[in-house]
């Protein structure tokens, strides 16, 4: 992946690339930062420019023998290392290479994917991915060989978190690597890393996407209309990941989808009398007709929504809504306390987990609309 396909970033690819032409770049680096920043994106980028032949200050060429082979994820001197789990046929832990041909068909399609769209990608089902000990025996073997093609061996390692305690195995080729090897590690959560691990690499954080490079991308991807891709920026919130999904479903009515459900959980909470129950049953036999994905985005729109009503609670504007949006979260703002909105925000996070691991859309829908009834009512109580 050449560094002008990764999304935004500019100052973080400008030094990565300042580093790679003055021959800077640490023996071990980590990129940490939020899902769907660009991680994996930009360790890509660094990997093929750092190997390039005939790379300039803006990039690598993206034509010569190694970039060709880096834009196929098969440079022999470029190593993965990412979750995976245990393979039925296979008694022996399993490692990365045993998923080689998956990983490399997911790259190709969105070098943004996130864990669970990887665990998907290999039909994990409800299996947690793992980095085993033999994988990172794997690690120190391969690195200790010599160079196939390039002037140096480059290990990238995506979500590092997943190594847990096996990443002590690791410490010692962290801090005195062989020659000419490079370690990018990658992270979202430095919390759930071995201070160890963290001690011995170089950390270059990376946050969220701002907006407008999300808009531009999309714009440049799927000949997108200025407003669609704008609405669908402000929703992902720096994730490209999310964006994209976006992109691929429909996401245009959710403003009213939301603003109904909401007022069938307001009436409830008001008057749980078997009418309201019944408008909000219909609702909700109306909405698990739209599928999963949509489903996942319109949640993904309600949390937006919410944190654009926090942002009027606390600072009295919104930068990111408009006319009658804008209107009803105001509204909405008025109505329930922070806390109030941080609770229903908490449910809505737990449902998108739900729903992205198959949960019944009807029943997930109905029991939490009621406990987001619940939420609305301690307002009065709050109130009063
Ligand atoms: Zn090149």
């Amino acid at each position: 992946m050449k560094f002008s396909e990764v999304v935004g970033q500019q100052h973080i690819r400008t030094k990565l690339m300042s580093m790679a032409a003055a021959e800077k770049v640490p023996h071990a680096l980590m990129f940490l930062g939020p899902e769907g920043n660009g991680n994996l994106a930009m360790a890509l980028a660094t990997a093929q420019y750092i190997q390039c032949e005939n790379r300039t200050e803006e990039d690598s060429c993206g034509e010569c023998s190694s970039c060709t082979k880096n834009q196929k994820f098969i440079h022999p001197d470029v190593h993965f290392t990412f979750p995976v789990i245990r393979l039925e046929k296979k008694p022996s832990p399993p490692v990365s290479a045993d998923y080689i041909v998956e990983w490399r068909s997911a790259l190709h399609q969105n070098a943004y994917l996130s864990y669970n769209d990887w665990m998907q990608a290999i039909d994990a089902e409800n299996k947690q991915g793992n980095i085993t000990a033999e994988e990172c025996r794997q690690i120190i073997h391969q690195l200790s060989l010599k160079t196939y093609e390039s002037g140096y061996k480059i290990q990238i390692i995506w979500l590092a978190e997943y190594l847990a305690l096996t990443g002590n195995i690791l410490l010692k080729s962290l801090e005195e690597p062989p020659p000419n090897t490079i370690f990018i590690l990658l992270a979202e959560n430095s919390d759930q890393i071995l201070s160890t691990i963290l001690s011995r690499v170089q950390i270059i954080k990376i946050g969220q996407i701002d907006d407008d490079d999300i808009k531009l991308a999309l714009q440049q991807r799927f000949e997108m209309d200025d407003a669609a891709a704008k609405r669908i920026a402000r929703i992902a919130d720096g994730n490209f990941n999310a964006a994209l999904s976006m992109a691929d479903g429909e996401e245009n009515a959710n403003d009213k989808v939301l603003r109904n459900w909401f007022l069938f959980c307001f009436n409830l909470k008001q008057k749980p009398s078997s009418e309201n129950t019944k408008g909000l049953v219909d609702w909700i036999e109306e909405f698990a007709k739209t599928g999963r994905e949509n489903q996942k985005i319109f949640l993904k729109y309600a949390l937006f929504f919410l944190r654009e009503c926090a942002m009027i609670s606390m600072m009295g504007k919104s930068e990111k809504l408009d006319g009658e949006e804008l209107a009803f979260a105001t509204k909405f703002s008025k109505l329930l306390q922070t806390e109030q909105l941080e609770a229903t925000s908490k449910i809505l996070n737990r449902m998108y987990y739900h729903i992205e691991r198959n949960a019944n859309p009807k029943i997930l829908f109905l029991s939490n609309s009621f406990k987001i009834a619940s939420v609305f009512r301690n307002e009065e109580v709050l109130v009063d």
